[in-house]
This record gives structure tokens, C-alpha cells and sequence, in this order.
């Protein structure tokens, strides 16, 4: 039996692939509500993508350590190879400059270079510099921290970088923008 997965299961899985292999460190890895996290691990579990054991802390505690099954890790092989060439097909897209199929492509999966950041297949850096960071869904997220610039954040541009005569982040562009703490700690 093949069990689709979305993209929520298949970020909890690659959580646990990069080692949070306990319900909390899932949990605050990819930023989902206890009950949410629940569902998706039962599935999980349910599809044999993941197992459990139980262990002993140093303090006696129980504790549940998750980790991914054979048939899970071949599952998640299976789907960054389909992330690598779907990463490739976009950089010739980006490079002839085919906005419009880009476009197209975002529009029928908006996650997908999401998790291709998330997955590492593509990073933030890569994808300021060839200008793409407009295919990334939702989140808009500081330059050089990556922390989220929620909307009552204060946010600094590259006209406010060359205003104060601050030296620009490497790479940044003015399709970008630097949380407050970011940008009070550019120098000169
Ligand atoms: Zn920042």
C-alpha cells in the first residue's frame, strides 16, 4: 500500500531524519500544535514510516524516541530526488527566464521550494542571489537571520541600509529586508 503524504508529513519526517527524534524537539522543529503533531505521527506510525521506542532518561524519566523506519528513509530518498530534479528543472527556467512557468509551476505546489530550503536542496542565499525569492510561500523572513518579519515588525530595506550608509549584506537585494537586531548590527 502507498500512502500519499503531504508536505506537513513529509517536514515531520525530514525533522526526524536531522535528528529531533523526541515528540517536543518535532514539535518546536516544525513549529506545529501538540494535537496537529499527534495526527501526523500516527499516520505516520499507522504507514510504517516511523517507529518508536521507549527509553529511560538519566533522571528515570520515560521518554519516546521516534526515528524513521527502512521503508520511511527510502520514502524520503525518494522525494528529495524528486526535489533535486525538480530544483534543476527551475534553475534553467530562472537562468532562460521563464518567469511564467516558474510561476505556473509555484501555483500547482506553493511548498515546494519551501521544503526544498527546508531539505536543504536549495538555501535562502542561493535563492536571493538568482532573484527567486518570490517562489517561497507565506513566510517572510529576515535576510540574514531568517527570523520571521511578522506584519507589526519593524523591517529595514536595502534604502534604508544605504541611508544610513551601513555596508549591505552580501547578497541582499531590494526584494529583502533585515529585522531591527539585524540591522543594528551592520557596521560601516
Ligand atoms: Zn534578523
Amino acid at each position: 500500500m502507498y500512502v500519499e503524504l503531504d508536505t506537513t508529513d513529509l517536514k515531520v519526517m525530514g525533522a526526524i531524519k536531522k535528528g529531533l527524534t523526541t515528540f517536543g524537539g518535532i514539535k518546536s522543529g516544525v513549529n506545529l500544535k501538540k494535537d496537529e503533531l499527534v495526527k501526523i505521527l500516527d499516520i505516520l506510525d499507522n504507514s510504517e514510516m516511523i517507529k518508536s521506542t521507549a527509553s529511560t532518561g538519566l533522571l528515570g524519566q520515560k521518554k519516546l524516541i521516534i526515528d524513521l523506519t527502512d521503508k520511511g528513509e527510502e520514502r524520503i530518498q525518494e522525494y528529495l530526488e524528486i526535489l533535486r530534479v525538480k530544483w534543476r528543472e527551475m534553475l534553467d527556467l530562472a537562468i532562460a527566464g521563464e518567469r511564467a512557468q516558474l510561476d505556473e509551476i509555484i501555483k500547482e505546489n506553493p511548498f515546494m521550494v519551501n521544503m526544498m530550503v527546508f531539505f536543504g536542496v536549495t538555501d535562502l542565499p542561493t535563492l536571493s542571489r538568482l532573484n527567486l525569492r518570490f517562489l517561497l510561500e507565506g513566510k517572510h523572513l529576515c535576510y540574514k537571520c531568517k527570523k520571521e518579519l511578522k506584519g507589526f515588525m519593524q523591517k529595514f530595506a536595502v534604502s534604508d541600509v544605504r541611508k544610513f550608509n551601513f555596508k549591505l549584506p552580501r547578497g541582499m537585494t531590494t526584494r529583502d529586508d533585515l529585522c531591527a537586531d539585524c540591522f543594528n548590527n551592520l557596521t560601516r
